[in-house]
């Protein structure tokens, strides 16, 4: 049930972006380990870019492997691994839109907020996953949801104060209106 795989062919390894598209790395460290189903659907996926590419079970947790003792393997792991249908299943609750700014992402660009941050004690649970474009997640990092809005509401009061950002009042009086 836990096997774990990835995908390789001489000294090259596939590993999924943060935006889900599938490259190539010579890193082992960066190679994606993936479950049975989700390497056979990857591999399916993308049988042109990874032909040739076979699935090789790993052991873990295993810090050699990761090249790092360190790293928090298990962490880096909860990271990497979220199968296609917990992906689905954190896109339905925003119906595609990004939790922080409402904008709809497309499926294969969008990423997976923790709520919580994992760092905080936050876990892989669909309740504390969120849907988020790229942008908003980078901004985010670990923060918490409040930390993040806290932080974005001092920017937005610090910088609309100059002078020369007196616009900005005007635009975020408009955005109250519109919602
Ligand atoms: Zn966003």
């Amino acid at each position: 049930m836990n096997e774990k795989y990835i995908l390789s062919k001489d000294d090259k390894y596939a590993c999924l972006t943060f935006t889900n598209r599938v490259t190539k790395t010579e890193l082992l460290e960066e190679a994606t380990v993936f479950s049975e189903q989700e390497a056979r659907n990857i591999l399916r996926r993308a049988n042109r870019k990874l032909e040739g590419f076979i699935m090789v079970q790993v052991e873990f947790p295993s810090a050699e492997f990761y090249g790092n003792e360190n790293e928090d393997v298990e962490m880096m792991v909860e990271r990497k691994v979220f199968s296609m249908e917990m992906r689905n299943n954190v896109y339905e609750k925003t119906k595609g839109r990004c939790a922080l700014c409402g904008k709809f992402v497309r499926f294969d660009l969008f990423t997976i907020d923790h709520i919580i941050p994992l760092a905080k004690g936050g876990t892989n649970d669909i309740e504390n996953l969120q849907c988020t474009c790229k942008h908003c997640n980078a901004m985010k990092q670990d923060f918490s949801e409040k930390e993040f809005l806290d932080k974005m509401i001092k920017i937005l009061a610090y910088q609309s104060k100059k002078k020369e950002n007196k616009t900005y009042r005007k635009k975020i009086k408009k955005l109250y209106k519109l919602l």
